[in-house]
């Protein structure tokens, strides 16, 4: 005698058997109990590695990213580090070596006024050089430590950029300054960096121009914003260094090919001084050619 849910069970698959057989009588034991009960334990499982394999993809994945994301910093941080090296090497030790040299001669032997003169010269123009890296190190250096320390003082921005140009009229390279000042534009903002960002910009300008050019320097006033532009007929600015010639110790080329002097770190200061001003830089390529730096600063 079968039990009741034995009789259930046969009758199952007797009626499986008359149904399937027809078909294949080979697949009988395809309807058995235990193989519908392996068969639904393996697909369960089949289901159970393809979900924990997709997740172990999916989280190897995000590793590997994390991981390239780590390395590529590292790498750029020590790109950084060793183009500091390099730059602080060559750009602070050559003025000391020549100011030293020059001393020495100067010291040493009875030069004709002429000569001493052009040493002497020659003498200050490295000592500014290298004045204005200190002060760029400085700078750059109170910037990530203290943003909130620069001041909003009403400046006279005409003023201001006049200095600069003044400072940069007598360039031992022929390089004419030309400036379209509107007088007493004003605007809020910390004297010594206002100061530095015109220093930088006007720099570059003169740096990256070829002996006997003109650098144009502009201040407008458009009502709610003050607009300084630089622009220079120099070398030029590729299109895929704009992006990356505002971040920290970056200099276009290598040590080898490079004409012009720098640390890499003006429009590293320029960019951050004036996004804690709520201004705006933007590069546009100057016809012929060369560059256009334009900087708009709210005047509140
Ligand atoms: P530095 O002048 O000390 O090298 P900056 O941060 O001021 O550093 O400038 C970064 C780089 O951007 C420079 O090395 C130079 O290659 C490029 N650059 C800046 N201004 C100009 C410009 N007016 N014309 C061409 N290239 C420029």
């Amino acid at each position: 005698m079968y039990d009741k849910n034995e009789t259930a069970y046969r009758e199952k698959v007797e009626l499986n058997q008359l149904n399937y057989s027809k078909i294949n009588p080979h697949e009988d034991y395809l309807m058995t109990e235990d193989y519908v009960k392996v068969h639904s334990k393996y697909l369960r499982q089949k289901l159970m590695i393809v979900g924990e394999g997709s997740v172990f993809i999916v989280l190897l994945l995000f590793g590997l990213m994390w991981v390239r994301s780590v390395f590529l910093k590292e790498m750029k941080l020590a790109e950084q580090q060793k183009n500091f090296l390099l730059s602080i090497t060559h750009e602070l030790k050559s003025p000391i070596s020549t100011v030293k040299l020059s001393l020495q001669t100067l010291f040493k032997r009875k030069l004709e006024p002429e000569k001493s003169e052009k040493l002497i010269v020659n003498s200050l123009v490295d000592l500014d050089r290298l004045e204005t890296l200190v002060d760029n190190i400085l700078f750059a250096a109170k910037i990530e430590r203290d943003e909130a320390g620069f001041s909003s003082e009403d400046l006279n921005a005409s003023e201001f950029v006049l200095q600069a140009i003044e400072r940069f009229a007598h360039n031992a390279r022929g390089i004419d300054i030309k400036s379209e000042v509107i007088p007493n534009v004003y605007l809020k903002a910390d004297p010594m960096g206002f100061t530095s960002v015109i220093n930088n910009l006007i720099e570059n300008a003169v740096k990256s121009s070829e002996t006997g050019t003109d650098v144009n320097v502009t201040l407008r006033d458009n009502e709610s914003h003050v607009e300084l532009t630089i622009s220079d007929t120099g070398i030029g600015i590729p299109e895929a260094e704009k992006g990356r010639i505002f971040e920290k110790f970056y200099r276009v080329g290598n040590e080898n090919t490079r004409r012009t002097s720098g640390m890499g770190l003006g429009l590293y200061i320029v960019k951050r001084f004036v996004e804690i001003y709520n201004g705006n830089i933007e590069i546009d390529n100057n016809q012929p050619k060369g560059s256009r730096f334009i900087i708009t600063f709210p005047k509140e």
